[in-house]
């Protein structure tokens, strides 16, 4: 009976490893690898760095490495996880994200929409996050203009957009040569998937992720970038 259950152990920890799907892309840098964990939480690899994006401990992060850049993009319980940035994050690792993040981590390097900042080869800049209309209640917003970020990676040329909680906001659609893009979209929180292809149409990035997506129907979003050219990665983040 004990090796029966020990297979089934077994079983179930290759299962996970198969699901946690790593997509590489080739840079003037070498490799950038990119391996969605969990929800918002993801985890970028080039140039020897490991930079992990809204670390979560809802994820599993057995044999991902110990992050050399962490960047949070709010503070509400999916995007920032302190026992897990304390478990990833080494002794030297910057921890980025807006005020409203580094006001509870010490020593973290806060930033804001607009602003850019150079780690090793990567490129950081920060993106606006905000909602445009939805909120908890009339005349609220659920993301305030001017609290969460989004960020732009650059990496060896290659563009990586992770939009953190936003609605499709002009800034977004104003995004131009994106490689690769990690868009949100969940009700009621951010936006339903057809405001997240009519944003996506906008900017039209090469690649795009949806991510932070639970309860959404990816389908919608696939019907809205039909024909667009724009390739759609579906992946599990809710296994
Ligand atoms: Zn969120």
């Amino acid at each position: 009976m004990k090796s029966v259950a020990l297979l089934f152990l077994l079983g179930a920890l290759v299962t996970a490893q198969v699901k946690r799907k790593t997509d590489e892309f080739p840079t003037a840098e070498g490799p950038l690898r990119i391996t969605p964990v969990r929800h918002a939480s993801l985890m970028l690899e080039g140039g020897g760095q490991a930079v992990h994006i809204d670390p979560w401990s809802q994820g599993n992060y057995e044999g991902l490495p110990q992050a050399d850049l962490i960047l949070i993009t709010d503070n509400h319980g999916d995007h920032l996880d302190a026992a897990m940035v304390d478990k990833l994050k080494k002794a030297r690792t910057p921890v980025v994200g807006p005020e409203v993040v580094t006001a509870t981590i010490p020593g973290a390097v806060p930033i804001r929409a607009g602003q850019t900042k150079t780690f090793g080869k990567w490129t950081v800049e920060a993106m606006p996050a905000y909602n445009l209309k939805r909120g908890p209640a009339e005349g609220k917003l659920f993301h305030q203009k001017g609290r969460g970020v989004g960020y732009v990676l650059t990496f060896g040329g290659k563009r990586i957009y992770v939009s953190g909680d936003t609605e499709g906001i002009p800034e977004m659609k104003a995004l131009r040569n994106i490689d690769i893009a990690f868009v949100c979209m969940n009700l009621p929180y951010t936006m339903p998937p057809e405001e997240a292809a009519e944003a996506v149409r906008a900017f039209k990035p090469k690649i795009v992720y949806p991510y932070h997506y639970r309860g959404s129907d990816l389908l919608l979003f696939e019907k809205g970038l039909a024909g667009t050219g724009i390739e759609v990665r579906n992946r599990d983040w809710y296994y």
